[in-house]
């Protein structure tokens, strides 16, 4: 049986909203909220509770709440690595823009909450001539989405100037992680799938002219915009790259350019980027992106492994 204050995930939404609420949390709070408007791909059912806190310790508030109520519960960024299924998913999603959004410049560090905008944080570095996130302005995720997944462009990389995260474990309990522990590869940290909430990370970066770290910031943008479909809902890159190739010549190789699954298609600008044409559903998406990795494996032997994340 279970005890008497536990919540089962598939409880109501508003029996599970009243219990958020009764634990005195003072955040927005949205039942049955679609997702399809809080992802890039713009697609994706409901979350029984979107919950947007107000501050940090209104975050940690309701993580405890849903530890201790065993709710399940997930942390949304941007949307912008994600494919959300058409059912949606049970339990708490926590979205921690605003709870999350200080970016605070001393010298050449910038300590950075991971609800703020990755673009807007590449945009400040740039303004105040600090140097080393001039790939980021067309990354359109969070800060914490850019420290889980190691954010980069080409030969960057978030991990290069960062010097240590600020994470929170399942339990609310905060730690600061220094780099070499955060174990940063290809689109990947210590903090992929790992229980808790990255609040912030600290980093540094390298003084410079602001000129010239505004033009290189433009030119990356101009590169962006020339060899993607910028102007289209996706959620970016697909596939990870392997190992020596590019998974957007391989489709591309295989023939899959313009492939359609109802509103979902191959972009013809970049075989990597799946684009929402208007009406794209999730299943769509799915049925694209496994006939894709099934032609390329077939075709080119080679199995591509997925950058989005899929719930
Ligand atoms: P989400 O998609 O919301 O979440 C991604 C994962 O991070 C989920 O597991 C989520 O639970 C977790 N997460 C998010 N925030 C937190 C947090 N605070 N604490 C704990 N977990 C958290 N990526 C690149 O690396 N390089 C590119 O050049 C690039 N170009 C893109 C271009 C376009 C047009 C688009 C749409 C996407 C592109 N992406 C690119 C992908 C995406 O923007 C990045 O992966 C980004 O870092 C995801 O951040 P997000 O805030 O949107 O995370």
């Amino acid at each position: 049986m279970p005890s008497a204050n536990l919540v089962l995930v598939n409880d109501s939404s508003a029996t599970l909203a009243a219990s958020l609420t009764s634990a005195h949390y003072r955040g927005e709070l949205v039942v049955d909220a679609e997702l399809a408007q809080f992802t890039t791909w713009r697609i994706g059912g409901p979350a029984q509770l979107l919950a947007s806190p107000t501050d940090p310790a209104d975050l940690l508030l309701a993580l405890r709440w849903a530890r201790d109520k065993g709710v399940a519960w997930r942390v949304l960024g941007n949307g912008s690595n994600l494919l959300v299924r058409d059912d949606g998913v049970r339990g708490l999603v926590l979205r921690p823009r605003r709870a999350l959004d200080t970016l605070q410049v001393d010298g050449s560090n910038v300590r950075a909450g991971a609800g703020a905008s990755f673009p807007t944080l590449a945009n400040l570095a740039a303004s105040r001539g600090l140097s080393g996130l001039e790939f980021g302005a067309g990354i359109p995720g969070t800060v914490g989405g850019a420290v889980v997944m190691n954010a980069g462009w080409h030969e960057h990389e978030l991990s290069r100037v960062v010097e240590r995260v600020t994470f929170a474990d399942r339990d609310g309990e905060t730690s600061e992680v220094p780099a070499s522990a955060c174990a940063f590869g290809y689109r990947t940290s210590a903090f992929r799938g790992r229980p808790g909430i990255v609040l912030g990370c600290l980093l540094a970066l390298t003084p410079d002219e602001p000129a010239s770290v505004r033009a290189r910031l433009d030119e990356y943008a101009t590169q962006r915009r020339r060899g993607q479909p910028t102007e289209l809902a996706s959620c970016g890159s697909v596939f990870v790259k392997p190992p020596g190739d590019f998974a957007g010549r391989l489709i591309e190789q295989a023939g899959l350019k313009g492939e359609r699954r109802g509103g979902i298609q191959v972009s013809a600008k970049h075989a990597n980027f799946f684009v929402n044409l208007g009406g794209g559903t999730a299943s769509d998406a799915l049925a694209l992106i496994e006939y894709v990795e099934s032609e390329v494996e077939a075709r080119l032997g080679v199995r591509l492994v997925r950058e989005v994340e899929v719930w």
